[in-house]
């Protein structure tokens, strides 16, 4: 592994020391833990939600309640795993009650996740919501507006697309966010830039199988002896 690579690393593995120590809001105060993020600190797909939820704080994982289980699908869906990919959150301690994160909560904890994405480098960036989208893009445009909308920005010091995503919390109850959601995940293969695998094949169901009948010979031609 290169030395930048090795750096990179123990940089990552520094910062999520010091954000599980973090008290620059009053979240520390009602967290179980910190979520910094997980997956791979090479990804070229990086995902930003919004803040840990109740499984999440309990388990210092990012996405590991309902709304993971649908990303851990829409990724399985484009050939990828979670484990190829990073998640992280605007905010790295959950909101009790998971109210929507205050602007002094987001502008105390915004340092981090700059600070995660200089040290991955990611080449795409999926927004998952208002949150992250709107930190991100440095607009105030919602999801519904961008949503699909590729742009690129400069983020933790480099070129990366933005690309703005429905919250798969959201898209759990909400049938067409749902559609609209898993035609938006879609298209990250292209804007990787290169074509990922697809899917393993979901096994079949067993349907008896007729034997197509054998081709009947052509009748030969009885030429007429007279
Ligand atoms: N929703 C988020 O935005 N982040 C999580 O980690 C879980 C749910």
């Amino acid at each position: 592994m290169a030395t930048d690579e090795l750096n990179a690393h123990a940089d990552l593995s520094a910062l999520r020391d010091a954000v599980s120590g973090c008290t620059r809001c009053p979240l520390h105060a009602t967290r179980t833990q910190a979520v910094f993020g997980s997956g791979s600190p090479d990804a070229d797909l990086m995902f930003v939600g919004e803040a840990p939820g109740f499984h999440e704080d309990k388990q210092g994982v990012p996405f590991v309640g309902a709304a993971g289980q649908l990303l851990g699908k829409l990724l399985n869906g484009i050939g990828l795993q979670r484990e190829d990919v990073y998640i992280a959150n605007v905010l790295k301690c959950r909101p009790p009650g998971n109210r929507d994160p205050q602007p002094e909560e987001i502008e105390a904890c915004e340092g981090h996740l700059f600070k995660q994405i200089e040290l991955i480098r990611p080449k795409v960036v999926a927004t998952l919501g208002n949150f992250a989208t709107k930190l991100l893009s440095g607009k105030p445009l919602g999801i519904t507006r961008v949503h699909g909308q590729e742009q690129t920005v400069t983020l933790g010091g480099s070129r990366v697309v933005l690309y703005p995503l429905f919250h798969p919390a959201a898209a759990l109850y909400t049938p067409r966010m749902l559609e609209v959601l898993e035609s938006d995940f879609s298209r990250l293969p292209e804007l990787l830039g290169r074509s990922v695998a697809p899917p393993p094949p979901v096994p079949a169901v067993r349907v008896a199988v007729v034997p197509e009948a054998a081709p009947v010979p052509a009748e030969p031609v009885q030429l007429g002896l007279f």
